[in-house]
């Protein structure tokens, strides 16, 4: 009869005679399956059956609950490494670490994930809660004028948020101008400190930083402030600040390196010019701004500079908004028309030149109008927003092959996520053809962790993702552009719900009068299903999240009709849209 020093000596010694050891009982059907599971793939295996050697069995079980806490059988072992249970053990076949098991291959993590932003920590915290051993490798280059930043990526630092907080300063100095109307006593000139909001911005960002690193360290992730760079498919050369060098090993890789913002190449951008990485810190009034670019960047930066009174041009090379609806985003550009800001239009810069030093400095700044006509203007802040480059140049691809689109750095990703090397998947805004937003690689990274560690299935859907472009009137829209559903489905499918509408909080200043919009593009052949929701509104990101669902589960116009508006509110505009655009009605709002 076992003691329990027996039962655990036995236990020991079967883990070392033995590569593959299984404590068994000969009627449990899971047990059945791990063994059929080691048959199929041809690997001895030692099983002891626990239910057939009496008292011996039960202590030996309570011996295997001491060193494993695990109380169920089957409990696996290989080459001394307990593995678990059942579904432990067809996992770890799964995704190759039984594999790794069996040849005795060790690496120092199951994980590691390059690049600490958005889709790089919700990666990480989902994988480190399944139970795998997970690094995260965050290094954020300088920007070329020398700005830095924590960890949490593009969102938290240079994007999303501060850019989101900006927005609002904006909203409260239009807020202020109203504020008479309501009773309060204003003086007559509220001055905006640009410092302040720096500062304040600044506070939280570094508040974000520091809970990002402590829940890596309640969910045991190892962070290192380090840039990665593979040497091969297992290992990456990781250099700190102090450019003490290490080389760490994973079984997989997650690329979540996100992108940089690009400078056109001009003389003097790079030297004079500064980008979004610089200028939600940026320590000094900007002053007089140019702001080169015209999508999503540009405009929302534009908006928020000039709504809190910095005098703002923007030099657009052909059309605002690239891919989003070009009503709405012709409707944005003469909303910020009118309340002041100055568009150069279709216009490229051709050279940046230093007129004086400071902070700000003063810049001439040459343009091209299409027509061949040379513009020149002086700035003190010269903002470039002209897209971003993918950070793939200098991670050491080449070493393992993963592929990526030559035109534009990103990597090739099947609907896994899965790169061209097998153990290499990438997320966020680095993979080719897909959408940069942080919920998207949120969404991916987390979703990632579920199919490659828990069993899980479900794929990232990429498809009915809404957005907002935060400009000084929100932008939201879910589904398809009316020129893309024109081009998937042919005009004569299409029919536009729409209506200019004003919020009740403008209505006493008369603010804003038709310049707010909603429209929904409907497919004719298919009830009227709604493939396009878009609103131009305050709080047009609110609207168009609850909005976004009815879309995903492919709602009709009827369903809009049929749905109670909450009055007042801008949002139950939708649920009264009844002019069509065929129709030539005028949409012109007429009263409450
Ligand atoms: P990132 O968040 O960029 O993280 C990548 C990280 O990897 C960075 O910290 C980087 O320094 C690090 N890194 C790179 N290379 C290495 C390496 N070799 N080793 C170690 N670390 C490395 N999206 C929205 O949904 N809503 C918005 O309102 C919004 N506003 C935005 C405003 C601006 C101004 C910008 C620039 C972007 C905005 N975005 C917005 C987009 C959003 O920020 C990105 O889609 C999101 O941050 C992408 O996450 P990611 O994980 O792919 O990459
Ligand atoms: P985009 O690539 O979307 O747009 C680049 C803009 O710069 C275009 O207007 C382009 O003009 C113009 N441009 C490019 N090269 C030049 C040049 N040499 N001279 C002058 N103009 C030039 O980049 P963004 O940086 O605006 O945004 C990147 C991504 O970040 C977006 O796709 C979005 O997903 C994400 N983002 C999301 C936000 C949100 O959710 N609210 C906010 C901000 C960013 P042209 O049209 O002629 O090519």
């Amino acid at each position: 009869k076992h003691s329990k020093m027996n039962a655990t000596e036995t236990v020991d010694q079967l883990l070392k005679d033995h590569r593959v050891t299984i404590f068994s009982k000969s009627y449990c059907p899971f047990c059945i399956k791990v063994k059929g599971l080691f048959d199929s793939i041809h690997i001895e295996y030692k099983a002891l059956e626990l239910d057939l050697i009496g008292e011996d069995g039960v202590a030996i079980q309570q011996a295997l609950f001491e060193k494993t806490k695990q109380k169920t059988v089957p409990n696996v072992f290989v080459n001394g490494k307990h593995v678990g249970g059942c579904d432990a053990t067809i996992q770890a076949h799964a995704d190759g670490r039984l594999g790794e098991l069996l040849s005795g291959v060790h690496y120092d993590f199951d994980l590691i994930v390059i690049g600490g932003g958005s889709g790089g920590l919700a990666a990480s915290k989902e994988a480190a809660s399944i139970g795998k051993k997970v690094a995260v490798c965050d290094f954020v280059v300088p920007s070329p004028q020398g700005t830095t930043w924590g960890l949490g990526g593009t969102c938290v630092n240079v994007g999303c948020i501060p850019k989101k907080l900006m927005h609002k300063a904006a909203i409260i100095g239009e807020d202020l101008k109203d504020a008479a109307a309501f009773g309060w006593q204003v003086p007559e000139q509220v001055l905006h400190d640009w410092s302040s909001m720096v500062d304040e911005v600044q506070k939280y960002v570094k508040s974000l930083n520091f809970g990002y690193r402590k829940v890596l360290r309640e969910r045991s992730v190892t962070y290192l402030n380090a840039y990665a760079q593979f040497v091969d498919a297992h290992t990456v050369k990781v250099t700190d600040k102090k450019n003490k060098i290490q080389h760490i090993t994973a079984r997989d890789f997650i690329i979540a390196v996100g992108g940089r913002p690009k400078y056109p190449d001009i003389p003097g951008a790079k030297e004079y010019g500064i980008t979004s990485d610089d200028l939600f810190s940026l320590k000094y009034h900007p002053g007089k701004c140019l702001v080169v670019g015209a999508s999503y960047i540009a405009l929302e930066c534009a908006g928020f500079l000039h709504g809190i009174g910095v005098d703002c041009t923007v030099m657009v090379r052909s059309i605002l908004l690239r891919g989003f609806d070009q009503q709405l985003a012709e409707m944005i550009g003469e909303h910020m028309t009118e309340h002041g800001v100055k568009f150069i239009r279709p216009c490229v810069p051709t050279k940046v030149e230093k007129v004086s030093d400071g902070k700000p400095g003063l810049y001439k700044v040459s343009g091209k109008m299409d027509s061949g006509e040379i513009v020149e203007g002086e700035y003190n802040t010269i903002l470039f927003a002209v897209g971003r480059t993918a950070c793939t140049e200098n991670i050491g691809l080449e070493h393992i092959d993963v592929k990526i689109n030559p035109s534009n750095g990103k990597i090739i990703v099947d609907k896994e996520e899965r790169t061209s090397v097998s153990n290499v998947y990438a997320v966020g805004d680095v993979i080719d053809g897909k959408l940069e937003l942080t919920p998207v690689a949120i969404q991916a990274g987390k979703l990632l962790a579920q199919r490659l560690y828990n069993n899980q299935t479900t794929l990232t859907d990429y498809v009915n993702v809404p957005t907002t472009v935060f400009t000084p009137l929100e932008y939201g829209f879910v589904g398809l552009s009316e020129e893309d559903a024109i081009k998937h489905y042919g005009s004569d499918d299409i029919e536009v719900y729409h209506s200019f509408f004003q919020p009740l909080e403008y209505a006493l200043t008369d603010r804003d009068s038709n310049k707010c919009y909603g429209k929904l593009v409907c497919v004719k052949s298919e009830e009227e299903r709604v493939v396009g929701f878009h609103v131009l509104s305050p709080h047009a990101g609110e609207i168009t999240q609850g909005f976004a669902i009815g879309v995903k589960l492919r709602a009709k116009k009827s369903d809009f009709a049929n749905l109670i508006g909450i009055h007042p509110t801008s949002a139950e505009i939708f649920t009264t849209l009844n002019i069509t655009k065929s129709s030539g009605e005028s949409v012109a709002k007429t009263s409450c």
